[in-house]
């Protein structure tokens, strides 16, 4: 027979649990998961599943549990498939050159990380494939930006926006517009062009060449060019 404290710090803990996933649920509907309600209940429910085991787990073995976690989000980044839009609409392969990608030098930046994808000002940027939103917003040379994160921990970067349409953690689809083409940041001045980069959180360590500018980096970007012609165009 529980002793009544211990009902009562029961029916006590089950009333915080409910709320805070309540709480968790209304911070992911205003953030921009609205547009998945069924993911954003999934993930405040997995979330609090989790805090209730780890509160009565002993420290030597939530360390085991946090790392067993971080390698499941991590191989869970690998499961959804990968678009490959070019994020300019109109644009074709004459838009950019493809040379432009690690060249050096490159003003300021030194190596130049991405390629320039030219268009009118105001052209509709679409997202180039599924994923989220991780920052929307002003970014010093880069003008107004947008980081998405996408499948594969794939990392899209967009600069020089004129407009976004984005918010922070939004989900958006390929092909979605999350803006239009400018010269913001230090393409001010300059024809309107996207800035598109692409990096990874995984090393490409078969392109390890000591002789390329900033080689160790280079693991770390693709050449968004070939990214787009293995995909298709809107
Ligand atoms: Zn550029």
């Amino acid at each position: 027979m529980p002793s009544r404290r211990r009902v009562a710090a029961n029916a006590g803990g089950t009333r915080y649990s409910s709320k805070r996933k309540q709480q968790t649920q209304q911070i992911l509907f205003t953030s921009g998961f609205s547009t998945c309600p069924p993911f954003c209940t999934l993930f405040a429910t997995l979330y609090h599943q989790l805090c209730k085991v780890l509160r009565h787990t002993k420290p030597m073995r939530k360390k085991y549990y946090f790392i067993i976690l971080v390698f499941i989000i991590y191989g869970l980044g690998f499961i959804p498939a990968e678009q490959h839009l070019n994020p300019v609409v109109g644009a074709t392969v004459n838009s950019w050159n493809p040379q432009s990608f690690w060249y050096y030098p490159w003003g300021k930046s030194g190596t130049h990380k991405g390629i320039d994808i030219f268009a009118e000002a105001g052209t509709p940027v679409v997202a180039s494939t599924n994923g989220i939103i991780l920052y929307s917003g002003s970014y010093g040379r880069g003008g107004q930006v947008i980081y998405l994160l996408g499948a594969n921990w794939h990392f899209h970067y967009f600069a020089h926006l004129q407009q976004r349409h984005v918010s922070l953690l939004s989900y958006v689809h390929a092909g979605e517009s999350i803006g239009t083409v400018g010269n913001t940041g230090n393409a001010k001045g300059k024809p309107p062009h996207l800035h598109y980069s692409i990096s990874t959180l995984l090393p490409r360590i078969w392109l390890w060449n000591p002789r390329t500018h900033a080689s160790w980096q280079r693991l770390f970007y693709l050449d968004p060019g070939k990214f787009i012609e293995s995909g298709g165009s809107l």
